[in-house]
């Protein structure tokens, strides 16, 4: 037999998003007949709007089922300018819009628009699992910046400059984080804002849970913090989270012009535009009634307080109080040297796997998010699933010895 074909270097040096993986374990699981609570899913436990799926049917039905313009529709890209306006007093015009197929792939895509091989990119840890795989499929190399639990996961401005190098041509910011909740302080963006000036990097702001937060008053922004800051930064959002459309693949980015294009044109030779129909939808959630976040944060406020308080009351657990996003992310290292029937565990992903195999439990080892001291759990579930998935993982760590 000939030998197998061999594969790229550049695939063999990631690999698959753990998150999804774990998800897909589940599921597995769950379709074999196991009674599974699941709490590693990073989507909205809500349907999309109604008036929302009626735009993208509507669209279907109206002939919208061709190509559209690589960028995505003129309108659509002027309806995400009009929200920038509109929420923020940002304005950029249409053209400094990309409409993409998430705001996964927009990262994907600005980081091959901008990146050169042995470009560095700072990156926050704990990190959402796909900047670094990104950064390293684009030739450039991830420099984790460790941020710290009790500093709420907030950037010490102390330790950035720690990390910059004369290669450094970016930073990812998440704020809300996805694993942590947690939020970038004023003076944390304030540190970025005037490093980034002075050295002439890029700043990358996934603001896609900008809408899910539980702060009272305005949510620092990297903008805010500097207006010349407009043209260094990208931003990335989506209708993902903040409309329950995970399942429509449409985000969004917006940045200086020259980089947009740089990324539609990565975008014209690998996707071409977004679906049509789905488009269709994501305009008229952006230009419909936007109290949709608000009704999901309603359901999600008590959930993430029952979960903390929870957590925290277990010995040896703690768990910083998320200020957004649907995650906790309590840290269980006090458990780690324990075992279980003589199976050690040794860190978050024996934990995980323990977790799921012996109390039904689904969550996404710390590890995944470059923190092993951490699981992440999503409360993007209902309430009875968290109260009966609290009671499993108590019982679960009281078994071991
Ligand atoms: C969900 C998520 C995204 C993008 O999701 P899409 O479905 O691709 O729009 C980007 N960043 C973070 C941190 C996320 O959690």
């Amino acid at each position: 037999m000939p030998e197998a074909i061999s594969l790229a270097s550049r695939v063999t040096q990631i690999a698959p998003s753990p998150t999804l993986a774990v998800n897909a374990k589940a599921k597995a699981l769950k379709a074999a007949g196991a009674d599974i609570l699941n709490f590693s899913v990073g989507e909205p436990d809500f349907d999309t709007p109604a008036h929302v799926s009626a735009a993208g049917k509507k669209a279907i039905d109206d002939g919208h089922t061709r190509y559209t313009a690589v960028p995505g529709i003129p309108e659509l890209r002027q309806a995400v300018a009009d929200r920038f306006r509109a929420d923020h007093g940002w304005s950029y015009s249409a053209e400094q819009v990309q409409i993409c197929c998430g705001g996964k792939h927009g990262l994907y895509n600005v980081f091959q628009a901008v990146l050169n091989p042995g470009d560095e990119v700072l990156i926050p840890a704990p990190y959402w699992v796909s900047y670094p795989p990104m950064v390293q499929l684009a030739g450039g190399v991830p420099v984790i910046v460790p941020l710290e639990e009790k500093d709420n996961f907030d950037l010490n401005p102390e330790i950035l400059g720690r990390y910059a190098t004369e290669r450094t041509r970016m930073i990812v910011i998440n704020s809300p984080s996805n694993p942590t909740g947690s939020l970038l302080s004023a003076g944390a963006l304030e540190a970025i804002g005037k490093m980034a000036l002075e050295k002439g990097w890029l700043v990358i702001s996934d603001d896609i849970y900008e809408t899910i937060t539980y702060l009272d008053g305005k949510l620092p922004h990297i903008l805010d913090v500097d207006a010349r800051l407009k043209e260094q930064t990208v931003l990335m959002n989506g209708v993902s989270k903040s409309f329950a459309m995970t399942g429509w693949r449409i985000g969004y980015a917006a940045g200086p012009e020259h980089i947009i294009k740089a990324m539609n044109k990565i975008q014209s030779q690998s996707t071409s535009n977004p679906s049509s129909p789905a488009q269709y939808a994501a305009l008229a959630a952006l230009t419909g009634p936007q109290d949709f976040p608000a009704e999901m944060l309603k359901a999600f406020r008590p959930r993430r307080d029952f979960f903390v308080a929870d957590l925290r009351s277990i010995p040896g657990v703690s768990c910083v109080n998320p200020e957004g996003a649907f995650y906790v992310f309590p840290n269980f290292s006090a458990y780690y040297g324990k075992s279980f029937q003589g199976k050690p565990i040794n860190g978050s992903v024996a934990l995980a796997d323990y977790f799921l195999d012996e109390a039904q439990v689904a969550s996404v080892p710390g590890a995944a998010f470059g923190a092993d001291p951490f699981v992440r759990f999503s409360f993007a579930t209902s309430m009875e699933v968290i109260e009966k998935g609290m009671q499993r993982i108590k019982e679960a760590l009281a078994r071991l010895t």
